[in-house]
């Protein structure tokens, strides 16, 4: 029977201590937190999206930063083993839009209790309010850990499961990069991703609160589209966030270096044609009336006063004297109200972390570091993210898994 510590609670390292636990070796988990499973009991707006009903490809094209990485991980425990695992412990799941998969019961908190429980039923020993401060690491092997209190655990293995540095307050605050580095490893760039975009100018800041739906957006960098979807966004005093920027942010690299623009298309349904149809329609209604007056049908009113502003004609205007050539400009603003993005909110708000231990020195068929015999890694503390969707937490529970099984 080996001695194996693993660092973390997390969604990572409650499923490698389980399987390592499985596999007969005595297991210590050690967690900083009074519990484990914070950051899990958060996430999908507390349902937690546990992961996502696709196919193994379908997968890897879902990975942003190093898919390759992941395919024996994902091959060993794919997305249809998550539902199956967690149905047999009872947490029945259903799949929503974008084949989200979520527990039925609709509370993250049944997730992270199954996991705990799944975990203190292989036999770990979880010891929870022990952050780990070093690895302890005699010719090239690992021999154990150290707690902020000095105290040494001395194990045979180590797998290390601390997560990101995002949302530092659920006991991710990116201990693992110090640690791994203090060992030889290499931390490559961490920035913030899934993470709300900061905008040029005060007009976001009128709009404060303003949720729109069903609306287009695009990303260009000097003129080249990198990115393009569907769906909903809101505006907050520093610059948009929700569903469809999440995503954005997540094709977007060295953005101060960049000259990335935001495009809003606020009436992606209608064409240009069908768009001046309708402003014929509404401004024939509303004649004699003010064209400030006239869009209530067409805008939520947060947005109007940016409209017209940039619409630059006197609000003051009768809706009967508008020419074509100002409607047509009007419909030009509703297709491209354009941003300037200058960055993204602080990694403390961002829902993922981007960079980490850099993968070319960990083994993808073990998650071995190739440098330190037996330290193994799994989860976000690795460079590999993606898309939001459940396909974050599927990367923890994959590489946890064949962590767990220390190959
Ligand atoms: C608001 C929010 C919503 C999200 N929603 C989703 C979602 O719905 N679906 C999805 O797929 N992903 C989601 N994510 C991302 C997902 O939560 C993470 O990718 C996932 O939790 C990573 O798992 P992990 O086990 O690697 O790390 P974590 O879950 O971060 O766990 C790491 C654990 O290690 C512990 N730890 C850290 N340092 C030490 C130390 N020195 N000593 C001891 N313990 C330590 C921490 O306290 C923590 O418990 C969301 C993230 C956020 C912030």
């Amino acid at each position: 029977m080996s001695k194996v510590i693993v660092i973390g609670g997390g969604p990572a390292g409650l499923m490698a201590a389980s399987q390592a636990a499985l596999y007969g070796n005595s297991v210590t988990l050690l967690e900083k937190n009074p519990r484990t499973g914070r950051k899990l009991v958060i996430t999908g707006k507390g349902r937690c999206n546990i992961t996502n009903a696709c196919d193994n490809d379908t997968f890897i094209s879902n990975v942003v930063t190093n898919p390759r990485f992941l395919y024996s991980a994902i091959n060993g425990f794919d997305t249809s083993d998550t539902v199956s695992f967690f149905n047999a412990l009872g947490l029945e799941t259903k799949v929503e839009r974008g084949n989200r998969v979520f527990p039925t019961s609709d509370r993250a908190m049944d997730v992270a209790d199954a996991l705990l429980n799944y975990a203190r039923n292989c036999g770990v020993k979880i010891i929870s309010n022990t952050t780990v401060s070093a690895l302890i690491v005699e010719d090239g092997s690992i021999k154990g850990v150290k707690d902020s209190e000095g105290k040494a655990y001395f194990s045979d293995y180590v797998i290390l499961a601390t997560g990101g540095k995002s949302y530092p307050l659920t006991g991710s605050t990116g201990d693992g990069y110090k640690l791994a580095e203090e060992v030889g490893h290499t931390i490559t760039d961490i920035v913030p991703s899934l993470v709300p975009l900061t905008l040029k100018g005060n007009e976001c800041k009128e709009m404060q609160g303003l949720s729109l739906r069903n609306i287009s957006l695009s990303v260009t960098d000097n003129g080249k589209k990198v990115f393009e979807d569907f769906g909903e966004l809101v505006f907050a005093h520093y610059g948009v966030s929700g569903p469809v920027i999440l995503s954005a942010s997540s094709h977007l690299k060295d953005i101060g270096k960049k000259s990335y623009k935001l495009h809003i298309d606020l009436k992606p349904a209608l064409d240009y044609e069908t768009l001046d149809k309708r402003l014929i329609r509404d401004f024939e209604k509303f004649n004699l009336k003010e064209v400030s007056n006239s869009f209530s049908e067409l805008l939520p009113s947060k947005i109007i006063p940016i409209v017209i502003k940039r619409w630059g004609i006197d609000p003051k205007t009768r809706c009967n004297s508008v020419t074509k050539e100002q409607r047509k400009a009007l419909a030009f603003i509703l297709k491209n109200l354009d941003f300037e993005i200058t960055g993204t909110r602080p990694i403390d708000e961002a829902i993922i972390t981007r960079g980490g231990v850099k993968v070319s020195e960990i083994n993808p068929k073990t998650m071995e570091s190739k440098l330190i015999r037996h330290l193994y890694f799994c989860g976000e503390v690795l460079d590999v993210d993606a898309y939001t969707g459940g396909f974050n937490i599927q990367i923890a529970f994959s590489t946890g898994f064949l962590a767990g099984q220390l190959l």
